[in-house]
């Protein structure tokens, strides 16, 4: 596995690759890996010739500070892991190289709606952050296929956008979210949980099957109600708890039962502010 610093160091090798014919699949991390990135890694590499995993922290993503600084930090696990599981190259930039103009004042992208609801409200600024740093990505990777996760559902979503808006011609792939063993999603926030948290955690994918298996025409408002009074029964301190058009995200309050839907909450765990999605079958 080569380790590149350098934006430009990364485009030159990846025009190397693609002059040979080769294709070029991309996974962006923020680091702390665990088997659900990995998972990303392997389909990356079951998909593509090239398979170029980047770990950055993005500061412009972070609407709250205090997150950025206790984002955990594992790098040499981290590159043991990549080692080992098909990377060819680990992209590893120093913020200056990401924004050599500086963090203040940088371009703003029209997300529309997306940028309203869910995570963008609770978050704001955070997904112009997130396409700040995927535009520079994407641009010094410049991959054939763009491999992310269903657990960041929004995320996706944007991302989409951004790609259309930058008109880059790169194929998104959508990647299943990886569970533990008692259905928590996996997430390098997971290992700030101490014990009792880590206890609670799975409640949030208990509740999204609780959404699943009990959802009906006409039922969509009460059982929103009943899934936040029993995440915050718990111990969550709950952001929301939406069910929503899985196509645009639009929440919906009348379901004619033929709709795909997605079930999605936000949560604090103590200190710890954690997501999941559930995709609803018709
Ligand atoms: P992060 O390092 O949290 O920014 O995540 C990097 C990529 O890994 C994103 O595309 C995430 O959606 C994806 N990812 C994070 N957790 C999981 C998971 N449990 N299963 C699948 N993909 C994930």
């Amino acid at each position: 596995m080569t380790i590149i610093h350098q934006p430009a160091t990364l485009l030159d090798f990846i025009y190397k690759q693609k002059a040979q014919g080769l294709s070029v699949g991309f996974i962006p991390t923020m680091g702390a890996l665990h088997e659900g990135h990995i998972e990303l890694v392997k389909t990356a590499s079951a998909n593509c010739d090239v398979t170029v995993c980047s770990i950055f922290v993005n500061p412009t993503q972070f609407n709250d500070q205090a997150d950025f600084r206790k984002y955990p930090n594992r790098l040499e696990n981290d590159i043991r892991m990549l080692a080992g599981s098909g990377t060819d190259v680990l992209f590893l930039p120093p913020v200056e190289a990401m924004y050599p103009e500086g963090l203040d004042g940088l371009e703003k992208y029209d997300l529309g709606y997306l940028e309203t609801i869910l995570e963008g409200k609770y978050r704001p600024g955070h997904f112009q952050g997130v396409s700040q740093v995927m535009a520079r990505l994407l641009k010094a990777a410049e991959p054939d296929k763009l491999f992310m996760g269903q657990k960041d559902y929004q995320q996706c979503m944007v991302v989409k956008k951004l790609i259309s808006i930058l008109g880059m011609g790169i194929e998104f792939i959508t990647c299943p979210t990886v569970r533990e063993t008692d259905g928590l999603a996996m997430s390098s926030r997971n290992l700030r949980l101490d014990a009792a948290e880590r206890e609670r955690a799975p409640g949030i994918y208990k509740t999204l099957q609780f959404i699943n298996d009990n959802i009906s025409p006409g039922n969509i408002e009460s059982l929103k109600k009943e899934a936040f009074a029993q995440l915050e029964q718990m111990g969550f301190r709950v952001d929301y708890v939406e069910i929503a058009d899985a196509g645009t995200l639009e929440p919906i309050s009348n379901w004619n039962g033929q709709q795909k839907l997605a079930a999605l909450i936000a949560a604090f765990n103590g200190e710890v502010r954690l997501i999941d999605n559930l995709l609803i079958a018709p």
